[in-house]
């Protein structure tokens, strides 16, 4: 499909009705940003939009987004990251909605006034870090595998940015709390670990054991837990 017929399915008048509510709303104010228009993220923002307020399933709202962009249904994570990584107010499956728990696989967009209260207090506490001054202390480096900020990375040979690393992501982050990481080290341990300030791994999170852990693998380690335990 050619680039001028694809951008036939963009639905402009929703696009620019959903702009200027979201001009003048609280989203604007506490600075979650729209998805670049006519991107499958913006899509689903739209679709979300003309349903809001309604519970819309995952495999409704996937039929329809991939539909209106004319290509096969499949799996539409914009879904789960307009809410969670960019801040609007979409609840989720076990979230309340009118007094009662939304069953899983569901959304329902609340419109533009409210947001994400775990997102911004994500970036409230984001707020205040001295992260220039911990990067001087790193010597502009990467803490876990030493790649300098603005030179080729090694490995991945793309300009190393640093990024802010959680070294425990159970606890918030403070500037107690970080080691500056290339791109490539802060993706690869996601929340899976906790680091040292060196940029060690001290132990694996919860999380990092059942994610990166086989069926089998953990059954043993369970094993090895019980075992180890009744000692
Ligand atoms: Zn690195």
């Amino acid at each position: 499909m050619s680039k001028k017929e694809k951008l036939d399915y963009w639905d402009e008048d929703t696009w620019r009705k959903l702009k200027d509510e979201f001009n003048v709303s609280k989203a604007k104010k506490s600075e979650v940003k729209l998805p670049r228009e006519k991107t499958q993220k913006a899509q689903t923002l739209m679709y979300l939009y003309k349903n809001k307020n309604s519970a819309v399933l995952k495999a409704t709202a996937e039929a329809a987004i991939c539909g209106a962009m004319d290509i096969p249904t499949k799996d539409i994570q914009s879904l789960r990251h307009l809410s969670k990584q960019d801040g609007f107010k979409i609840l989720q499956g076990g979230e309340l909605h009118n007094g009662a728990k939304l069953p899983s696989g569901q959304y329902v967009f609340c419109g533009f006034d409210d947001i994400n209260s775990f997102w911004s207090s994500k970036r409230r506490d984001a707020e205040g870090l001295d992260f220039s001054s911990i990067k001087d202390n790193y010597g502009h480096s990467c803490a876990t595998c030493g790649a300098k900020e603005g030179k080729e990375h090694r490995y991945t040979k793309k300009i190393v940015v640093l990024e802010k690393g959680h070294m425990d992501p159970s606890n918030k982050m403070d500037n107690s709390n970080i080691i500056p990481q290339c791109k490539h080290c802060n993706t690869v341990a996601k929340n899976h670990f906790v680091f040292n300030c060196h940029g060690r791994v001290k132990k694996m999170t919860i999380a990092g054991i059942l994610k990166l852990y086989k069926r089998g693998e953990l059954e043993n380690i369970k094993k090895e837990i019980e075992d180890h335990l009744k000692k």
